[in-house]
This record gives C-alpha cells, sequence and structure tokens, in this order.
C-alpha cells in the first residue's frame, strides 16, 4: 500500500457511513465506540447515544434471542465467545426491543484485537442486519411445514393441530382456530405456550364466546373476511373487544400483546379463522406477519377444503361401495382381457358362485352357455367404448311364461380420467318376475276384453280356452254345470293331431260324493295344481270313461284344475293342462285363477243380461197385459201398478204407488190367500166386478185381477132369460092347460059359450106363447146377425094408424090411444114388419106401464129430412139410471113383478136393434112417475 494512513477522524466518518453496525467492547463489556448503524439496530438513534447508556439501561432496552427463538445466554453472544477464546467468532443474534417487541436479527461477527501480552484488549463486532431475511428464512420454513402438515393431514383436527404446534411458540405464543358448524362456531384448536395461560385463555373463551359478541374480532373477521391486525393490544384494542371489565381484566392477565385473526376461507365461502396472539413473549406483529398468517390461513382452508371433500369422497365411496355389496341388481367389473375383477353378492348368485371366486377367471368360463352371446358382447363394449343394453330375448318357451328367467343388462366401458378405457362394467337385473307379471296383466286384460265383448256362457266358454291355449298350456276344457252335470262346454288342443282325442274324453261329469278330485275341485270350489299328473289321477279319470290311451296321446303331464267362481257361486271347471312335467306352478295356478276369475264375471254378466232382458220382457209383458197387476211390499205400499190396472179402475198409477194399499184399494179382499175373489167395486163409469188373484213372493204380494163385469153381465143375462122365460112360458101355458083340462072333462058339462070362451083363452095364450117364443128367437137372430131388415118406402102415418088400431082392440079401461101425423104422410126408408114391430113394442110398453090409466100419444114429427117417431105415456117412468138399461136383453125393472106387470125383458132390446138396423137410435125421456117418451128418427124415403 502506497497511500497514506488514515487518520482516525476519517476513519470515524468511514464507519459511520457503513450500512453495518460496528461496536468496539472492552472486555468488561463497556462500548469503546458503536456506529449509528449499530444503534438503530437496538433501537436508538445514533453512536453516541449507544455509547453514553449505562450498561443495566442498555440490557433492559431489549432481550437477545437465539436462532430456535430462546433467550440466549449472554456466554454464548459471539463478542464474549471472542473475548473468551482469543479468535474471531461469529452468529446470529436475535434482539427483541422491549418494550415493543420488535424483532431485529443480525450476523454478528467478533474479532478480538489482542495486547502485545496476548490479551484481548477490544473486541471489534461488525453486526449485519439480516432481519429480512431471517424473516423470510422462518416464512418459508413455517409454509414449508405448515405444508407438509395440510399435505399429510386428512383430519381437520388433527391438521389444525398440528398447525398450532408450528405457529406455537415460534411466531406466536398461542393459537385458537375456530370453524364454523352450522350457525355456531367450534374451537377446534386452542394453544399457548404456556400451560397455565392455556387455561386461562379456555377459560376466557368459554365465558366470552366470540360467537355471542359482535365487537369480538373473530365475529368481524368472519362477518367481512378482511383480516384483523392489531399491533400493540394494550392501546385500547382490547377494551373494545372486551364485553365487560372482568373480561378486559382477563385479557391483561394474558398479557395481550399483539393479535391477529385471518380468516379461512374456502371456495368462497367463510369456513373459520385462525387467532394468533402474544404476551408474554413481547412480541409484536406487523403487517409481514399479518401476510405470513393470511397464506398459512389460506392453505389451511384449502387443505381443510380438501380434507373436507377427501372424506366425502371416501364417504361416498362407502356407500357406493354398500350398493355395490348390497344392490339386489348384479354389478361386475371386468378387465380388458374380459377377466372379472369384481362381482357384487347380486351376480355372484347369479353365477352361482362367491365373489371371491369370480376374481380372475375369464367371463367365458363363467357364464356357460351364454359365453356366445356374452363375449362377443363385452369385446364389442371394450372395441366401441359405447355402452349396450341388452335384454335377452324370448323365445318359444318363454312365450309360454315358462320356468324361463329373464335378465335386463346394460354393459358400460370403465375409462380412466384421461379416457382410456380399462375394462366393463355390467348392470344385470333379473326381470323375471317383472315380465311375468307384465305377461299376466296383458294376458288378464285381453281376457278380459275378450270375455266382456260377448254375452253367451258358451261363447264366453271357448274364448277362454283360445286364451288358454297356447299361452298358458297345451290343452285347455272349459266345463260348466248344466242340468246338474259338469258339462264340456269348449275344448282346444294346440296340437291339432291331439284336438279329437281330447274331444273323446268324458264330455260330463256327475256330481256324487265319489266323483273323484275332478268334480270335487267344481264342488269344493278348490282349485288343484298337479305338477305332474300322477298315476292315481289317471286311474281315476279311467274310472269315469276317459280312454288312458286318449289321455297319453294327448300327453298332459302338469295340470291346473280351476273352478269358474262368481259371486260365491261355481260355475264351471276351467282345465289346463301341458304336455311337460312341471310346467305349473303357484303362478300359474295363480294366474289360471284370475283368468277362471274373469270368465266368471262375464258369465255371471251374461247370466244376468239374460235375467234382465227376461225381466225386461216380463215388464214388457205387465205393460201390454189385459189383466190389472199390482205389487204390494212387505210394507204394504203398492210398488207397481200397471196400465190394465189404471184402466180398468181409472185409478192413475202415480195417485196408487207408494200408497199403502189398504187405504187406495178400500174393499179389496188383499191379503185373503191366493184363491181368487171376486168382489164389486166402484169402477170409473159404474160398479165393476173383479176377480183378485194373489201370489206371495219373498219381497211381497204380486195381485192379478181382471174385469168379470162383462161376463158377470153375461152370467146375469142367462139367468134373467131362465127365470123371466119359465116364469112369462108358464102363465099362458098353465092358462091353456086348465082350459084344455076343462074342455077334456066329462063330468063336467059346458055350454056352447063356455066352450067358446075356453077355447079362446086356449088360442089367446097361444098366441102369447108364440108372440114369446118370437121374440125370443128374434132376439137371438139379432144377437147372432142372422136377422136382416128389407128398407123399402113405407108409409109412416098409415102403419102408425094401424098399430094404434090393434092395440084399441085389447086397450085395458082409463088408457086412450092419441095419433098425431103430419098430411101429408111422410114416406120413410124404413122395413115396414120391423118399424110395425118397434111401434107395436112402444105402444105396448106404453100401454102396459101405465097402470093407473092415461093418455098414450104415438106423434110422427117431420124434422130436416128426417121423420121422429114418438111415443109417450103417463105412467109409471124410468129413473135415469135405468135409461141405457133398459135396453139390455131381458132387463126389467121390475123382475119381480112387484107391480103385477109381465114381461120379457125383449121388447125395447128387439126395438133398439131393429131401429139400428134402420139406420136410428132410440132414445128415452122420463121422470118417474110422470111418464116415459121414447123417440127415434128414420130418414126420408
Ligand atoms: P118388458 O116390457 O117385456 O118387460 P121391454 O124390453 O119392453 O120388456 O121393457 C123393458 C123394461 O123397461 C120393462 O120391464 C119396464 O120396466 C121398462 N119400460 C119399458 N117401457 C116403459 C114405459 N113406457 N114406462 C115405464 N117403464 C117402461
Amino acid at each position: 500500500m502506497s497511500s497514506a494512513p488514515i487518520v482516525a477522524n476519517q476513519l470515524d466518518v468511514v464507519l459511520r457511513n457503513v450500512a453495518d453496525g460496528i461496536t468496539a467492547q472492552r472486555p468488561d463489556g463497556s462500548l469503546a465506540y458503536a456506529n449509528d448503524a449499530a444503534a438503530r439496530l437496538l433501537g436508538l438513534a445514533s453512536g453516541d447515544e449507544l455509547i453514553g447508556l449505562p450498561g443495566p439501561e442498555l440490557s433492559s432496552r431489549f432481550l437477545m434471542i437465539g436462532e430456535e427463538g430462546g433467550l440466549l445466554p449472554p456466554d454464548e453472544l459471539p463478542n464474549r465467545r471472542a473475548l473468551a477464546s482469543g479468535q474471531p467468532e461469529q452468529g446470529i443474534v436475535g434482539y427483541r426491543l422491549l418494550p415493543d417487541g420488535d424483532e431485529r436479527w443480525s450476523s454478528v461477527r467478533s474479532t478480538p484485537i489482542l495486547s502485545a501480552t496476548g490479551s484481548v484488549d477490544l473486541v471489534i463486532n461488525v453486526i449485519h442486519d439480516v432481519t429480512a431475511e431471517r424473516v423470510a428464512l422462518e416464512r418459508a420454513r413455517l409454509l414449508d411445514e405448515t405444508g407438509a402438515v395440510f399435505a399429510a393431514s386428512i383430519d381437520v383436527d388433527a391438521t389444525f393441530d398440528a398447525l398450532a404446534a408450528l405457529l406455537v411458540p415460534s411466531l406466536a405464543d398461542y393459537c385458537i382456530v375456530d370453524l364454523v358448524e352450522g350457525d355456531r362456531l367450534r374451537q377446534v384448536v386452542i394453544r399457548h405456550r404456556n400451560p397455565e395461560r392455556e387455561q386461562l385463555l379456555r377459560e376466557l373463551r368459554e365465558r366470552y364466546p366470540p360467537d355471542a359478541n359482535e365487537a369480538h374480532p373473530v365475529s368481524g373477521v368472519l362477518a367481512t373476511g378482511a383480516p384483523y391486525l392489531v399491533e400493540d393490544a394494550r392501546v385500547e384494542a382490547l377494551s373494545h373487544a372486551a364485553v365487560d371489565d372482568e373480561h378486559l381484566a382477563l385479557y391483561r392477565r394474558l398479557e395481550a400483546m399483539s393479535y391477529i385473526v385471518v380468516p379461512l376461507e374456502a371456495r368462497g365461502r367463510m369456513i373459520g379463522t385462525i387467532s394468533l396472539g402474544t404476551g408474554e413473549s413481547g412480541r409484536r406483529f406487523g403487517e409481514l406477519d399479518l401476510s405470513l398468517a393470511r397464506e398459512l390461513a389460506r392453505r389451511a382452508a384449502l387443505a381443510i377444503d380438501n380434507a373436507l371433500l377427501f372424506s366425502a369422497a371416501q364417504q361416498s365411496y362407502a356407500q357406493l361401495n354398500t350398493l355395490l355389496v348390497s344392490a339386489p341388481v348384479g354389478i361386475g367389473f371386468w378387465d380388458r382381457d374380459l377377466r372379472f375383477v369384481r362381482v357384487n353378492d347380486a351376480l355372484a348368485t347369479i353365477n352361482g358362485l362367491s365373489p371371491e371366486e369370480h376374481v380372475g377367471r375369464y367371463l367365458g368360463d363363467v357364464v356357460g352357455e351364454l359365453a356366445p352371446i356374452l363375449v362377443p358382447l363385452y369385446r364389442r363394449v371394450l372395441e366401441t367404448g359405447e355402452p349396450v343394453v341388452h335384454t335377452e330375448s324370448t323365445d318359444d318357451d318363454a312365450l309360454q311364461m315358462g320356468g324361463r328367467r329373464h335378465w335386463l343388462s346394460s354393459y358400460y366401458p370403465v375409462h380412466t380420467s384421461d379416457g382410456e378405457v380399462i375394462g366393463i362394467g355390467a348392470v344385470i337385473m333379473e326381470i323375471t318376475d317383472r315380465k311375468r307379471a307384465d305377461d299376466r296383466l296383458r294376458l288378464l286384460a285381453e281376457a278380459g276384453e275378450l270375455f266382456s265383448t260377448s254375452l253367451e256362457q258358451d261363447e264366453i266358454a271357448s274364448r277362454i280356452a283360445h286364451v288358454g291355449v297356447p299361452r298358458l298350456g297345451d290343452t285347455c276344457n272349459v266345463y260348466l254345470l248344466r242340468d246338474g252335470l259338469l258339462t264340456r262346454v269348449a275344448c282346444v288342443a294346440a296340437d291339432p293331431a291331439a284336438q279329437p282325442m281330447l274331444e273323446s274324453l268324458p264330455s260330463t261329469f256327475a256330481l256324487a260324493a265319489d266323483s273323484g278330485r275332478f268334480a270335487h275341485a267344481f264342488t269344493a270350489a278348490e282349485p288343484l295344481l298337479l305338477r305332474t299328473v300322477p298315476e292315481e289321477y289317471l286311474e281315476e279319470l279311467e274310472r269315469f270313461g276317459a280312454s288312458r290311451t286318449a289321455f297319453e296321446q294327448i300327453g298332459t303331464r302338469s295340470l291346473m284344475l280351476v273352478p269358474i267362481v262368481a259371486r260365491g257361486q261355481t260355475l264351471g271347471l276351467l282345465t289346463l293342462g301341458s304336455r311337460r312335467p312341471d310346467r305349473f306352478d303357484e303362478h300359474d295356478l295363480d294366474l289360471a285363477q284370475e283368468l277362471a276369475g274373469r270368465a266368471g264375471v262375464a258369465m255371471d254378466n251374461a247370466a244376468l243380461v239374460e235375467e234382465l232382458r227376461r225381466r225386461a220382457q216380463a215388464a214388457q209383458a205387465l205393460e201390454f197385459v189385459g189383466d190389472g197387476v199390482f205389487l204390494v211390499g212387505r210394507e204394504g205400499d203398492i210398488l207397481l201398478w200397471n196400465p190394465a190396472a189404471e184402466r180398468i179402475t181409472g185409478l192413475p198409477e202415480v195417485q196408487v204407488v207408494g200408497s199403502p194399499a189398504e187405504a187406495v184399494l178400500a174393499g179389496w179382499p188383499l191379503g185373503q190367500g191366493e184363491r181368487p175373489q171376486t168382489f164389486p167395486v166402484e169402477g170409473p163409469h159404474r160398479e165393476l166386478w173383479l176377480s183378485l188373484s194373489a201370489a206371495e213372493f219373498p219381497q211381497g204380494t204380486v195381485y192379478a185381477f181382471r174385469d168379470l163385469t162383462e161376463e158377470r153381465a153375461v152370467e146375469q143375462l142367462k139367468s134373467d132369460f131362465v127365470s123371466t122365460v119359465s116364469h112369462e112360458l108358464q102363465t099362458p101355458l098353465a092358462a091353456i092347460y086348465g082350459a084344455a083340462m076343462t074342455l077334456q072333462r066329462a063330468d063336467v058339462e059346458l055350454n056352447d059359450v063356455q066352450e067358446a070362451g075356453m077355447l079362446e083363452v086356449i088360442s089367446g095364450e097361444s098366441e102369447r106363447l108364440a108372440r114369446i117364443v118370437n121374440d125370443i128367437l128374434l132376439a137371438s137372430r139379432l144377437d147372432s146377425g142372422a136377422a136382416t131388415v128389407e128398407i123399402s118406402r113405407t108409409d109412416a102415418a098409415e102403419l102408425a094408424r094401424g098399430v094404434l088400431a090393434a092395440a084399441e082392440a085389447h086397450l085395458p079401461p082409463g088408457v086412450e090411444l092419441a095419433l098425431t101425423v103430419p098430411e101429408p104422410s111422410p114416406q120413410v126408408a124404413a122395413d115396414p114388419d120391423g118399424l110395425r114391430q118397434v111401434l107395436v113394442n112402444l105402444v105396448e110398453n106404453a100401454v102396459k106401464y101405465s097402470p093407473n090409466g092415461g093418455l098414450v100419444e104415438l106423434k110422427l114429427e117431420p124434422t130436416d129430412g128426417r121423420v121422429l117417431f114418438v111415443v109417450r105415456d103417463r105412467g109409471l117412468g124410468i129413473p135415469a139410471s135405468e135409461h141405457e138399461r133398459i135396453f139390455e136383453k131381458f132387463f126389467r125393472l121390475d123382475p119381480n113383478l112387484a107391480r103385477g106387470v109381465g114381461g120379457t125383458g125383449l121388447g125395447l132390446y128387439i126395438s133398439r136393434e131393429i131401429v139400428r138396423r134402420m139406420g136410428g137410435r132410440i132414445r128415452v125421456e122420463s121422470v118417474p112417475g110422470s111418464g116415459s117418451t121414447f123417440s127415434f128418427e128414420l130418414p126420408l124415403a
């Protein structure tokens, strides 16, 4: 070195301006020199200030800490070591400045300056500030370690425990982690470097939980998501966060110093907070710590979120696994070589091996006869990467719904996440039951439809047989109860060759107690299932006339006998046979029963319809029948009243039906047994004679009645005739007989006059007899239509005069005759004999029924183109009620001759009939006691 040596004050300037702190220390520890940088490291303004500070005061301004964060014993300081060893020493020294707790870190290099004697005169310390590096390192270390913690753990609580262990005490004196669970906070971790204080902290948290305190920093962070830093809690933050004085006192006891709360936020959701605090360490958090804490929290939240996701995934994996094992459908996985990787219990059962036995085997070796179908199918899935849904094809056996099983399977490729197909998965579901149920429903629906469209029992039977064959069996017979015998009404064999055999089997079965199982199935209404037809059954059939050869040719090996029942009544028997032994089981029997049930309903309906039809006809008959019919229910009310009843009695249906019979039909001989009763009732126009018969039936009594009035009148007529004729004939006959006997008597001498008198009696009475007989004959000829009239131009006045002249001949005393005829005499179109007879009758009656005498007038009055004939008397007269009846045959007002006037009751009948035949109508007007007027009109000729 050629330059001049540096002078002391120049050196000072240099030292003062270097960035590193430089001190010179005497062996007693006092400072000989300190530059400003050194002073700044210890929180002082200048080197001089530092030098001027007495030793104890200096050491009260900071604590020295080692690399591990603990207090550094003074002997381990590099300067002390250099003093002791006389060698340069170096080390990392931390200064925690009091009272704030700020940490500074320095790399200290101490070089002793030796005296000539070899003792240390001075120690020169070069103090290089490594705080920033240190913090960065610390931070990297923490992040590194926490990273390991988070990566290793899937348990949330354990993760936070480990995190707290990392942070306390290296970063903070205590650490609390709160997680949001539902609407509460759970304190997951609470850790303090000092166990006593940890207790205190717990107590504080328990008594003042943050979720009950909105001012609590945790609540604030959760609400806003913004981190929270209190560098110096002592100032006022504590009193802000404290709920009350006691709370504040607890904080104080913790010597709470600095405080950080950072949010744990995962996928935009606030899941909790991490709180870090310092107390006794005197450490103060700054922005750097806050950003470290935030980074930690971010990683923790991520880890926790992953852990939660993982545990959820694990849970769902467990669920999936349970599902796989216990699923009622077969599930399996195969590798690309079609070796079984895994199968669940259901698929294992289908294949008849244990799940473990499957693993490693080839598909083709396990599924046996299905291999030719399945192996290519699996290969296709592997090759195409497309899933396949496969149902077992249906063959003839399945068509018959036999013991075959049905599967519905789907096969799909199994991919890795990058799309490589690594195997096949399959879901295999047994659908035998479903298919059976489907087929069953379809069959029943079809059958129901088929049956319901027929109203003939035989047709329905034939339809059952055709539904049953071939879908249920090879043969089907339907027997129905006919005249006490089970009679076959339909039989169908699937095999045409078997049909004649089937028909050759007995077509009727008696229903005796020993009629065997066939008849028993009917009588007991119990279905019979013969899975395989036993020998005894054949023997039994033989006894009832079946040919065994025929039966064997039909080849029935499995048989069902099912009664056809409707509304509790057995209508018949359905048989279904199959050539396959064991073809039928309980399912088939069930189905056959359902089928028979539907057939039964249809047959029952058919019978009901028939019955209804019959009833409708009966009801129609009731409408049209001429007899009155009515129904009296158990309660005595009239339930039915047919139109004839209404017509005969004149009582309308509306008035009668629903009313008590006793009231409406008073006087009717109701409830008097089943013998017909004849009785009179007041009819709509006249008295009626009815004949009533009754028949009891469960719901009441049905009565039928007919109008016997006419018949009764005829009867009456007959008896009237007999009594009248016998009486009327008797009188003249007696007179003739008396006269004839007198004339014959030898002992009686008669003079001529007497003899002539006798003869006159005989001739007169004979004439009367002849007239009576004539009247009877004429009446009967008029009745039968044999009597006809011959119309001619007749002089009415002349004829009337003749009639009166004849009447004059034996006119009783007191009666006078008078004739009034117009001039000139009118000519009428009439039968002259008939007209004469009519006028004779009317005039004779007028005379006869005027016992007290009086004028009898015969009047002819010309009217408009006609002539009115009037015969009027002043005699007994006729009551108005009898004005019609006097014209009836044999009717007499006084049949018992109370008034002493005889007659046959034929005169007026004959007169009416003759007038009618001549085109007129005879009428009467009369007042009893004042006489009668008979009149009729005839056309002018
Ligand atoms: P008949 O006079 O022989 O009894 P009719 O047929 O001539 O028979 O008369 C039927 C009944 O009508 C008589 O019995 C009588 O009661 C009544 N009748 C007929 N004409 C008269 C009359 N002019 N006055 C009163 N009653 C009469």
